[in-house]
Order: structure tokens, then C-alpha cells, then sequence
């Protein structure tokens, strides 16, 4: 290991790192890493971030298992993984959209959960 230098590209702050010594790190690689151990507000915020982007992932894997699932749906699941990137990476806090009878909302709670509603929106009418 050899003892190294990284900045926190979010507030600035420099960090000691120990890195391994086989490896070749650029400057922008020792960044990432001080960014990565920081606990300044922004970076700890990411990693949050994140870490919920990773439970939806699961979430969405569950809901949408590649075995089990047709190619609309698979546009669908696709649609939803990278609208919950960008929520993740912005400030914004849902989405939704229709297709066919089915309607499908993400939200990004303050507490950084997911949550998923798929409402079905056909309507079934009868006369006589
Ligand atoms: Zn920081």
C-alpha cells in the first residue's frame, strides 16, 4: 500500500488515501476514490443515491425477470431503470407513463427509497 492524494471533487477537501501500490491510478482516479470515502453532504447524498438505484435495479428485476418477461414489458423495464438513474442523479422525484391499460408511476421518496405503482386502468363497462 503507499499513501496517496485525492480531492473530494465536491467540496474540495483533500483526503490521504491508501491505495495498493501495483496499481496505476490517475489523478482522476484518486478523485473518484477521496469522492467515494468523503463525508461531505453532496458525496454522502450520492452515495445514497446510489445505493437506492441499486434497490430498484432489484426491485425491477423481481417485478420484470428476464425469463418471464415479453419484449414490451422488457421496453418498460428499461424505461423505468433509466428514468430512476436520472431521478437518482437529479432533482427529479417521479415519473410516470401509460402504455395500453396500464399506467406506471416511479417516486423517490426524501428518504431515497423507490416506489413503484403499476394501476391498471381498464374499465370494464356492461349494459342492459
Ligand atoms: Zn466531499
Amino acid at each position: 500500500m503507499k499513501t496517496v492524494n485525492g480531492v473530494c471533487k465536491y467540496c474540495g477537501q483533500m483526503r490521504i488515501l491508501q491505495v495498493s501500490e501495483d496499481k496505476a491510478y490517475t489523478n482522476e482516479d484518486l478523485d473518484r476514490i477521496a469522492a467515494s470515502e468523503c463525508d461531505c453532504d453532496v458525496a454522502t447524498l450520492l452515495r445514497k443515491r446510489n445505493m437506492a438505484f441499486g434497490n430498484l435495479e432489484g426491485m425491477l428485476d423481481e417485478r420484470f425477470p428476464d425469463d418471464a418477461t415479453d419484449d414490451k414489458e422488457k421496453v418498460i423495464k428499461e424505461l423505468l431503470r433509466t428514468g430512476g438513474k436520472l431521478m437518482g442523479e437529479t432533482t427529479i422525484d417521479s415519473l410516470s407513463f401509460a402504455s395500453g391499460s396500464k399506467k406506471y408511476s416511479l417516486s423517490l421518496s426524501q428518504k431515497l427509497t423507490f416506489k413503484l405503482k403499476i394501476a391498471n386502468t381498464e374499465t370494464e363497462v356492461q349494459e342492459a
